[in-house]
């Protein structure tokens, strides 16, 4: 077996496509140096070596020893240089890299071989007595806290020593023995600390840091990381070893990180930050102020690459242009210039936000690189949520603390809290929580996650917390520096102004502004980029998208994203205004018919007003109306003076009215009196409401173009209960179409949300016109599992992978999904023109609507804001 590829010395093993076998980094390291870029040569260790070493004990594949020394010695042979020499020696840095970036992974080691011997080597070959030992006691610095765990405090503390020692403030100001002198001193507290002596056999210095990366697999961090993120353990990560270059000898060298477009914005834009005579990570620990590469983007007082190294800015755009045109798309890339000579460190496809994503691929297709149905590929439809969000009202007062980097963008209103597990834990409670750090690491992840959005004093825009923030779509304000945390206190403190935790903040992650309080927000304007987005998806798309709507304002909301009717218009929501409740207190407790309808036509002109609303809104598409669903004591009066109000309308006396709402109360109400069950016995609930709905029609249908009524009879088990409110529907229409004059089309049909229904479809599909699949109660009936009692053991299944995912959210294919593609096709056994569609959560859920499309449903419907999710989803099911 292949346990080792290398890139670089003259020889590429490994092409981009090979990210399962030798992770995102390497793999793109051998593309890259397969292209012709400047790529220091190196090697990767395969995934299949991590599998292997979780699963030995640690131990590693008899022949990975040799393979490691051959390709080693074409690295040296490739530098000119000699791993462990004394005179001339090669160092390299190890590096992890899974499939997908994954922050939890061990931190690079850089400058591995270097030891008493291989010091002075390297002061010879660079010339540079004080970069030599500066390198020395970083590494000895990186690889005692990455790989033999010593806390990175006990480095600083000698460093400050030292400084005080010799009456300094600044690293800078320590010359080459004083570095000499940390380094033993280093060393020295390492033994103490780990009760060994430092590795200076660059060997095992080698071999420690590759099992300290395969070791890190299994971290705790790295294993919630890949559980917030569904990343199988199985996958394992590589290891690069990769001779190094060295950004930190001088003022001709450099070290950068940049996106080859605006990652925030998607502006087609060379966008980054710089530090020169840096190595490393420099750039976004936060030590020093990065610079910007592009004079354009540069401040009064920044000194951008453009200006300052000319030639290697002028290669490295070309390589920009190059990257993208190769990879077609937009990169995150890494770079070091050693002496004006540009190397390349990493490439990859940068995250984005939902924004930025959305620009990049229509540009990208505007500009020939990808077509059309690639751009409706490349963004997420989940993140287009992010687009949806609201941003601060211009007019709102306001009361602004600080102002810090736009690091990721949307507002966010929340109580602060100074730590990643507060944050969960309020969030949990379900409280709008600001995480407030000073930076953030890996080990925050579950608490940026809870949180609304994300504040950091330290840190540039390519910072842990602002890259982190982008992926997750929180809004986040990363180093505001006028902010002061004290975390022992709990308090922050800008502007003069001293915040407790607990107390509520407002961010711009869009402008970078921190506000005291609450402060108002306004729905989101769309770019013309998302209508060419969303014109490019319904090219392709095959299912329609219709919303769940019931007001006038959610279904204005969802013709303005583009649905195409209404898949579920709720009624009972029309029955909780306050003019009405009373009116269906009234119907629900009179013990006659006589009663209830008298209570049920003071409701009558109620819910028509009601349908004429949304029929002209929804002028010409269907809309699809489910007759009253749940159970009826769900209306009932609780209050004293409620119960009152109520017999006194029925003129009955109160202790009447409590024993009539005990009565009505039921032990298991979900599986009880509700759905069709009610017109089986209250036939005129139903009527009232055909007749409501087909009075509007009549009267929108005299004004304008006619609407498509769909009238659906919830919760139907058997062929008979549907049959039965068919012929009181019709019998409704009958009278209404005679007093009008005029006729309209309609149809009858029935949610299948009950086992029974789906199995016997056939049967049902007899007398129905449509099918629409109520997946929130077809799950809650076939797992047997009550949606609202879920919550305490719901999330335990999905954490110990009993279900992969919460079957509320995401259909679960293999037992709902069963039924719903019985039911469809029994269905359409009978009716080959059955009209199929979906109207639970599922409809707004992109895996759900992927299975909708694999079992030809004609229509999903979901949510108004999650239309335009939902028309992306379907295009993407389609290609
Ligand atoms: P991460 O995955 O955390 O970005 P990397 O493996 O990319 O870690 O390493 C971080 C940084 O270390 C790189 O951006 C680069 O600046 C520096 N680095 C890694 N390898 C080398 C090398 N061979 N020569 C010079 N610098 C390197
Ligand atoms: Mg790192
Ligand atoms: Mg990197």
């Amino acid at each position: 077996t292949s346990w080792v590829y290398g890139f670089g010395a003259g020889r590429n093993d490994g092409r981009a496509e090979m990210r399962n076998l030798l992770g995102g980094k390497g793999a793109n390291l051998a593309e890259m140096a397969s292209i012709g870029l400047p790529v220091p040569p190196g090697f990767t260790i395969t995934t299949e070596v991590c599998t292997y070493f979780t699963g030995n004990k640690g131990a590693y594949p008899a022949d990975l020893d040799g393979q490691v020394k051959a390709a080693l010695a074409r690295v040296e042979e490739a530098v000119g240089a000699r791993f462990g020499d004394a005179a001339n020696p090669l160092l390299v840095s190890v590096r992890s890299g899974a499939r997908v970036s994954m922050p939890g992974m061990m931190d690079t080691v850089l400058n591995l071989g270097l030891n008493d011997e291989t010091v002075k080597g390297l002061e010879a070959a660079s010339g540079d007595a004080r970069f030599a030992w500066d390198s020395y006691r970083r590494f000895i610095q990186m690889y005692g806290s990455v790989v033999l765990g010593v806390d990175h405090h006990r480095f600083e503390e000698i460093i400050e020593d030292a400084k005080l020692a010799k009456g300094v403030h600044e690293d800078t100001q320590l010359t080459a023995a004083d570095w000499q002198q940390v380094a033993a001193g280093y060393k020295e507290m390492v033994r103490e600390v780990t009760g060994a002596d430092f590795p200076l056999d660059p060997w095992a210095q080698l071999w420690g840091a590759i099992g300290a990366v395969f070791g890190s697999w299994m971290n705790a961090r790295a294993i919630t990381y890949r559980r917030l993120h569904d990343i199988p353990a199985d996958w394992g990560t590589a290891v690069n070893v990769q001779a190094m270059v060295f950004g930190n000898m001088g003022d001709d060298c450099a070290t950068g990180v940049c996106f080859t477009r605006d990652p925030s914005t998607g502006e087609n834009i060379f966008y980054g930050e710089y530090l020169i005579n840096a190595q490393g990570e420099d750039v976004v620990a936060g030590i020093r102020t990065p610079q910007p590469m592009s004079e354009a983007r540069a401040k009064p007082g920044e000194r951008s690459m453009e200006a300052a190294m000319p030639a290697a800015y002028a290669e490295l755009v070309a390589v920009r242009a190059t990257l993208e045109k190769h990879y077609a798309d937009m990169q995150d890339i890494e770079f070091t210039v050693q002496r004006n000579k540009l190397y390349m460190l990493q490439t990859r496809n940068g995250k984005r936000t939902a924004a930025a994503s959305l620009k990049i691929a229509v540009d990208m297709a505007n500009e020939g690189l990808i077509d059309h149905a690639e751009a409706v590929r490349r963004v997420n439809p989940g993140s287009l949520d992010q687009l949806l969000h609201p941003t601060l009202d211009p007019n709102a007062k306001r009361n602004m603390l600080t102002r810090g980097l736009p690091a990721s963008p949307g507002a966010a209103s929340g109580v602060v809290v100074f730590s990643a597990d507060e944050a969960e834990a309020r969030a949990q409670k379900g409280e709008s929580v600001i995480l407030v750090r000073v930076e953030t690491s890996p080990e925050d992840i579950h608490g940026m996650h809870a949180a609304r959005g994300i504040l950091t004093t330290r840190g540039g825009m390519t910072s842990h917390a602002a890259v982190v923030a982008r992926g997750m779509g929180r809004p986040c304000v990363a180093g505001a520096g006028g902010v002061v945390v004290d975390y022992a206190a709990q308090a922050l403190s800008a502007g003069g102004v001293v915040v407790q935790a607990g107390e509520t903040i407002t961010l711009d992650g869009g402008t970078g502004e921190v506000f005291a309080g609450t402060v108002a927000m306004v729905e989101p304007k769309l770019s013309g980029d998302f209508e060419t987005l969303m014109s490019w998806a319904d090219e392709v798309r095959r299912l329609k998208v219709r919303a769940n709507a019931e007001t006038p304002l959610d279904a204005e909301t969802a013709r303005k994203f583009g649905a195409e009717g209404i898949g579920l218009c709720r009624t009972e929501h029309m029955f909780f205004d306050p003019q009405r409740i009373s009116a269906v207190r009234q119907m629900i407790m009179s013990e006659t018919e006589a009663g209830r309808r008298d209570a049920l036509a003071k409701l009558l002109p109620f819910q028509r007003d009601d349908f004429v609303e949304l029929f002209r809104i929804m002028a010409g598409l269907p809309v699809t109306i489910r007759l009253l669903d749940p159970p009826l004591h769900e209306f009932l009066p609780h209050k004293e003076e409620e119960l009152a109000e109520v017999a006194e309308s029925l003129g009955a006396d109160l202790a009447t009215m409590k024993r009539r709402a005990a009565d009505l109360s039921e032990a298991n109400p979900m599986l009880g009196h509700r759905g069709c069950r009610l017109a089986m016995t209250y036939p005129e609930i139903a009527e009232m409401q055909a007749r409501a709905i087909f009075e509007a029609a009549v009267i929108v249908a005299k004004e304008a173009e006619a609407p498509v009524p769909e009238i659906m009879v919830p919760l139907v088990a058997t062929k008979k209960e549907l049959e039965i409110s068919h012929a009181q529907i019709d019998k409704v229409a009958r009278e209404v179409f005679t007093e009008a004059g005029m006729t309209i089309d309609y149809f009858v049909g029935t949610m299948i949300e009950l086992p029974r229904a789906a199995l016997t479809a056939d049967k049902i599909a007899e007398t129905a016109d449509f099918f629409s699949f109520g997946t929130n109660d077809l799950t809650q009936t076939t797992f047997g599992l009550s949606r609202d009692d879920a919550g305490k053991f719901l999330p335990h299944y999905v954490e110990k992978g009993i279900l992969p995912k919460d079957p509320f959210v995401s259909i679960d294919v293999d037992g709902v999904g069963a039924l719903v593609e019985i039911a469809a096709q029994k269905g359409r056994a009978t009716k080959p023109g059955l009209k199929l569609g979906i109207c639970g959560e599922h409809g707004g859920d992109p895996a759900s609507i992927n299975f909708c499309e694999g079992i030809g449903l004609d229509y999903v419907s979901c949510s108004p804001y999650r239309v335009p999710v939902a028309r992306l989803a379907a295009a993407q099911a389609a290609l």
